[in-house]
């Protein structure tokens, strides 16, 4: 497949790929960072380095900057290079008034800016209120809290191998893929 085909996916950080926090769980963290222990989602070294080979791979958190690329730093593969490694600078922050909080919003725009097209774009987030501007681009992913077994990549794998050379990703429905895997239960 010529590279300029791949479908760009672009990954959350937090919840997605790991799960940091100032609290010890069951078990030894993969790594600490700051003060914070930070539990590695179960097969993402596998998964970056299976997926690469088919698809664009980009990381966008609506985590501070340094933080975001201090941590990609130590789960990036040497094999598998990212477009782009995005921080909250990215976002665009939106009040919610009814809630009273700030909500970080990834948009897809920004990504149209950088000459990416949006019918090749996935992103994949436990967040729906980060991305709720992009809905027929998203996949959402049951958020990972440092819980064993988890093996949600392992099924996200297999699903994106199913819609690898889709032209146009807004046109499928994505709802429900973990039930279209052979893994789910
Ligand atoms: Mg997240």
């Amino acid at each position: 497949m010529k590279t300029e085909n791949k479908i760009l996916l672009i990954l959350d950080l937090d919840e997605t790929l790991i799960h940091a926090t100032r609290s010890e769980l069951h078990k030894k963290p993969d790594f600490v960072y700051a003060d914070y222990n930070v539990y590695i989602r179960p097969n993402l070294k596998w998964f970056l380095e299976c997926i690469h080979q088919h698809f664009k791979i980009a990381i966008w958190s609506s985590a501070d900057d340094i933080y975001v690329e201090d941590i990609v730093d130590k789960i990036k593969p040497d094999s598998v290079d990212f477009e782009f490694v995005w921080g909250r600078s990215r976002c665009t922050t939106k009040r919610n008034f009814e809630l009273d909080e700030y909500v970080h919003e990834k948009r897809l725009k920004k990504i149209k800016n950088q000459g990416f097209l949006l019918e090749k774009a996935l992103i994949v987030d436990d967040s729906p209120e980060k991305t709720r501007d992009n809905f027929g681009n998203v996949i959402y992913i049951a958020p990972f809290k440092g819980e064993m077994p988890d093996d949600s990549l392992l099924n996200l794998h297999e699903y994106l191998m199913t819609i690898k050379e889709v032209e146009n990703v807004r046109k499928i429905e994505k709802r429900g893929w973990e039930n279209r895997t052979s893994n789910n239960n």
